[in-house]
């Protein structure tokens, strides 16, 4: 008998419970990637995320030569080609990892007919992508948790399974694959020049270094920029190289509030995902609609793209992520604060741009992330605006991060580096440096106004 273990977001042999039920129920397996065209349609194939998943593919077909099998190539449209390569193979099921966004529910949808209508079965697993799946918890109420606290009481209670290990042996029968891609096979551009390599193996590595130390301080040091104290395993966890369940188990094994935080900044991923599955538009439309009309200013928005607002550290943040396909959380929250509370520009341009470069960049987690800082989202707070320069002294008193990031301001020492306005006229002209776009008393004025609908 033959089974398909169709990979989606959860490229890894380790604790994989599609590949581990696929071998378990048949004499032979299919290990099928699918380059899917529709994933390229709706734009979301960008340089960043292709090269990575290019490393991913090759990891996982060594990890899965490694065990006797391959990984098998398709391009096309996933539900036509499981249905080839079923057909090609004779298998009798298909094994599928669980999602959540509009498109993979589509996907799981379509695939079930296909399947049903040549008696064959549609094998989809839960706890693959997600600790606790969506719709596991759910309040009194409604049908999702529109706030984190709550969920994370609930989410915390819920036994968390033990990982599976990887299995010995992978029989893969005789199939056409297409070999496997290159970044630039994948999408058009250039890839960001400081990206991570992807990969289970190289996210294995990682994730033992993480939990073998820097975890312990991650509660005390997670906002600070320049420390750089978080893990860094966000795209691993998106392409699903790193199982959220192995890591909340080996994390919790370490203990301590350090390894505590960091289970907790899990369970969003799991809390936008219980969100998104719930009402898959608000990847595109408000969550708590505010009747906010968006400014629409290119040359704003454009400054804000290219790192040169004028203020340092929503600058700094922005080219570390075009240098490195990833940026600080605190980054992210404040450089979306600026985009649509300051310049008070709609989030989902943010959404996109952000989409573009992220090699994390993820439906659930960005777009509700954006929606959450924009106040369109499950925040508590929704018309808090961030102010740049107290985030500053928070979280880069010194201004190391900002010196890193923006080497026009390299030679300027202290926390002075980021208010270069006031800096004495001939040393801010010799500065190729922008004076701010805006006022922030003005921004932050603009956005009261336009919520109280004045
Ligand atoms: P750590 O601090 O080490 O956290 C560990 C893991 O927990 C992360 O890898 C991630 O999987 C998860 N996590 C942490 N914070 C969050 C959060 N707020 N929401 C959901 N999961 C979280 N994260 C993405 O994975 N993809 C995105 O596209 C994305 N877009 C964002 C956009 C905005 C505007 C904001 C404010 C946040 C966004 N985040 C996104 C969440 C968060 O910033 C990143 O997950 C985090 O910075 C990744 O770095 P890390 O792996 O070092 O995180």
């Amino acid at each position: 008998s033959v089974a398909i273990c169709l990979f989606t977001a959860d490229l890894r042999v380790h604790d994989n419970p599609v590949v581990r039920a696929a071998v378990g129920a048949a004499d032979q397996v299919v290990p099928l990637f699918v380059i899917d065209d529709g994933v390229r349609d709706a734009g979301f194939v960008v340089p960043n995320r292709a090269a990575f998943l290019a490393d991913c593919l090759a990891d996982l077909d060594g990890a899965l030569r490694g065990r006797g099998g391959r990984l098998v190539v398709r391009r096309g449209d996933v539900v036509e080609e499981v249905a080839r390569v079923a057909e090609e193979t004779g298998a009798g099921e298909v094994h599928l990892a669980r999602d959540v966004s509009a498109f993979a529910q589509r996907r799981e949808a379509r695939l079930g007919h296909m399947l049903d209508r040549s008696r064959r079965r549609l094998c989809v697993h839960d706890s693959v992508t997600f600790v606790v799946p969506p719709g596991a918890l759910t309040p009194a109420s409604r049908g999702h948790f529109g706030v984190f606290t709550p969920y994370y009481r609930k989410w915390s209670e819920v036994p968390v399974r033990e990982p599976l290990g990887a299995p010995d042996t992978v029989p893969v029968p005789a199939v056409r694959s297409e070999r496997l891609p290159s970044g630039a096979d994948l999408a058009d551009g250039d890839p960001s020049p400081a990206l991570p390599r992807g990969g289970e193996e190289e996210g294995r590595r990682r994730a033992a270094a993480w939990l073998d130390g820097p975890v312990t301080r991650y509660a005390d040091r997670h906002d600070d920029l320049a420390g750089d104290a978080t893990s860094r395993l966000s795209p691993y966890l998106h392409f699903g190289c790193l199982s959220a369940v192995e890591l909340v188990r080996r994390a919790t094994a370490v203990g301590g509030p350090g390894a505590e935080a960091f289970v907790r900044q899990l369970a969003w991923r799991d809390f936008n995902r219980q969100l998104l599955a719930d009402r898959p538009e608000t990847a595109h439309e408000d969550y708590r609609p505010r009747n906010d009309r968006w400014r629409t200013d290119e040359a704003l928005v454009a400054a804000w793209r290219r790192g040169r607002t004028g203020y340092p550290l929503v600058d700094a943040a922005m080219r570390q992520m075009a240098e490195q396909g990833w940026m600080h959380n605190r980054g992210r929250l404040i450089t979306a604060s600026f985009l649509t509370k300051t310049l008070y520009v709609d989030w989902r341009v943010g959404a996109r741009h952000f989409l573009d470069l992220l090699v994390d960049g993820d439906v659930a987690n960005n777009q509700l992330n954006w929606q959450w800082v924009a106040g369109t989202g499950a925040s508590t707070r929704p018309d808090q605006v961030m102010d740049p320069l107290v985030q500053a002294r928070r979280f880069d008193g010194r201004g190391d991060y900002v010196r890193r990031w923006v080497p026009e301001l390299a030679g300027i020492e202290g926390g002075a580096v980021h208010r270069p306005w006031l800096l004495p006229p001939e040393v801010r002209r010799r500065l190729d440096y922008p004076d701010p776009v805006i006022g922030l008393a003005e921004g932050r004025e603009r956005f009261h106004r336009a919520r109280a609908g004045r």
